[in-house]
């Protein structure tokens, strides 16, 4: 076992703050190279039809505003539709706890002993977790949440839209920055070193290995950026 892998162990283990953590990190990875891919694609793609920097910089400013907010919807409407859940489920445990409690002490006191206490040693916890604060102790032993940390839909939009953004901003740039003659090459390349390292980072972070997501990764941006090339060359050349 590598050292890596034993801290990944220890990490689920604790599934606590680092484990929340390490998702933000892997979801601002993904988010990043879905700007980067959809970008390059988009502006490359431009570039097979058009030498004019103008319309290159509106393409990919507007595809960079169109993706960015796009995620950054997508990720309101999914977590506030986590948090309306996860809401609901603590009204009803609440209600659960004011009109039986004695079942839902019964029912922790079960739910311990599932996690391997002794039945004698499981009871006295659940008495205890029920006496200090009863709903956060059936909110994390029984639905898996901390009714203090909810997901906040506004701030995951915010971060899918900065990751987005950050992302698209490579393949903007490397468009219309350098000379005509030579931008092509430039985004085609920076592109494909970026993908590499997010590929490698989301590896990482979620512990596979490393080579073959480089590899799919850069692919997968390298046929994005042919297939748009391959268009706009088409449609330039028809005039269209
Ligand atoms: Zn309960």
């Amino acid at each position: 076992m590598t050292e890596a892998e034993t801290a990944e162990g220890h990490d689920e283990a604790h599934q606590g703050a680092l484990g929340t953590r390490l998702n933000w990190l892997r979801a601002a990875v993904l988010g990043a190279n879905d700007g980067i891919v959809s970008t390059a694609g988009l502006v490359v793609g431009v570039a097979g039809a058009t030498d004019d920097r103008s319309a290159l910089l509106t393409a990919g400013l507007a595809g960079l505003l169109a993706g960015s907010m796009s995620m950054a919807a997508g990720e309101y409407v999914s977590v506030s539709t986590q948090r309306d859940s996860e809401k609901a489920a603590l009204a009803q445990e609440r209600r659960e706890l004011r009109e039986e409690p004695e079942a839902e002490l019964e029912e922790l006191s079960g739910l311990l002993e599932d996690r391997g206490l002794s039945a004698e040693v499981a009871r006295e916890a659940a008495r205890q977790l029920t006496d200090r604060d009863a709903l956060r102790a059936h909110a994390r032993v029984e639905l898996g949440i901390d009714p203090d940390e909810l997901a906040n839909p506004w701030h995951a939009a915010g971060a899918s839209f900065l990751a987005f953004t950050a992302g698209a901003l490579l393949p903007l740039l490397a468009i219309v920055l350098p000379p005509s003659s030579v931008r092509l090459y430039v985004t085609v390349g920076s592109v494909l070193a970026a993908l590499a390292l997010t590929g490698w980072g989301s590896a990482r972070l979620g512990s596979a290995p490393v080579g073959a997501a480089v590899l799919r990764n850069v692919a997968g941006g390298a046929v994005a950026m042919g297939v748009t090339y391959l268009a706009g060359s088409l449609l330039g050349a028809a005039g269209v």
